[in-house]
């Protein structure tokens, strides 16, 4: 049995917890749970940082004392969008407190004002068939660090990566059904 936890403190949450129920429905005794405080990360194997408004969750983060849990947590990250600007090393807007978990450098609505949200079907490494990748207001890596794999890129920039147990999307695995990254952070997790 697998236990999930889901950064609930903004954005997208309710949407993580039902893509997460959804691709471990074959495990049973799995739980996906919501996490607002410290205590809440005890005992989890994965945490999924959901989409969201960066700068709102870093200051809730704060508040809710988990900055330091967070940066300790023993079991794999899922992040996207907001949750991959949070979960990087630096960022381009001071009003976010990175995490720092994986390391690489991240831009911040990077796509621009007039086009800022659009679909594209991007090739994932390790997934056959290309992945419909929804993108608001996403962010993209401008640097990876050493240990940081690349899975996949825009011409704007880096958009999924994995380092050591953690993940992280510009895009919304979340959105859309296609559970298949889901399923492959479950499975390079090892649980
Ligand atoms: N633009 C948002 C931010 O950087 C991310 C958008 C999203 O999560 N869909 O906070």
């Amino acid at each position: 049995d697998v236990k999930v936890g889901v950064l609930a403190l903004q954005g997208d949450v309710t949407e993580h917890i039902t893509a997460f129920r959804e691709a471990l429905t074959e495990r049973p005794g799995s739980s996906v749970v919501p996490v607002r405080k410290a205590a809440d990360l005890a005992g989890l194997d994965a945490l999924a940082i959901p989409g969201g408004e960066s700068t709102t969750i870093s200051r809730l983060i704060e508040k809710n004392g988990l900055y330091e849990a967070l940066r300790e947590f023993e079991g794999g990250v899922f992040a996207t969008c907001a949750g991959m600007v949070l979960v990087a090393e630096r960022v381009d807007d001071p009003r976010v407190r990175p995490l720092g978990l994986i390391p690489m450098r991240v831009e911040r609505n990077a796509f621009g004002r007039q086009v800022d949200s659009r679909e594209a079907m991007l090739e994932v490494k390790g997934l056959e068939e290309p992945f419909r990748a929804v993108f608001i207001r996403a962010p993209v890596a401008t640097e990876a660090g050493r240990g940081v794999e690349v899975l996949a890129r825009i011409p704007e920039g880096i958009v999924a990566v994995r380092h050591d147990r953690h993940m992280a999307f510009a895009f919304h695995p979340e959105l859309g059904g296609d559970l298949r990254l889901h399923r492959m952070f479950l499975e390079v997790l090892g649980v």
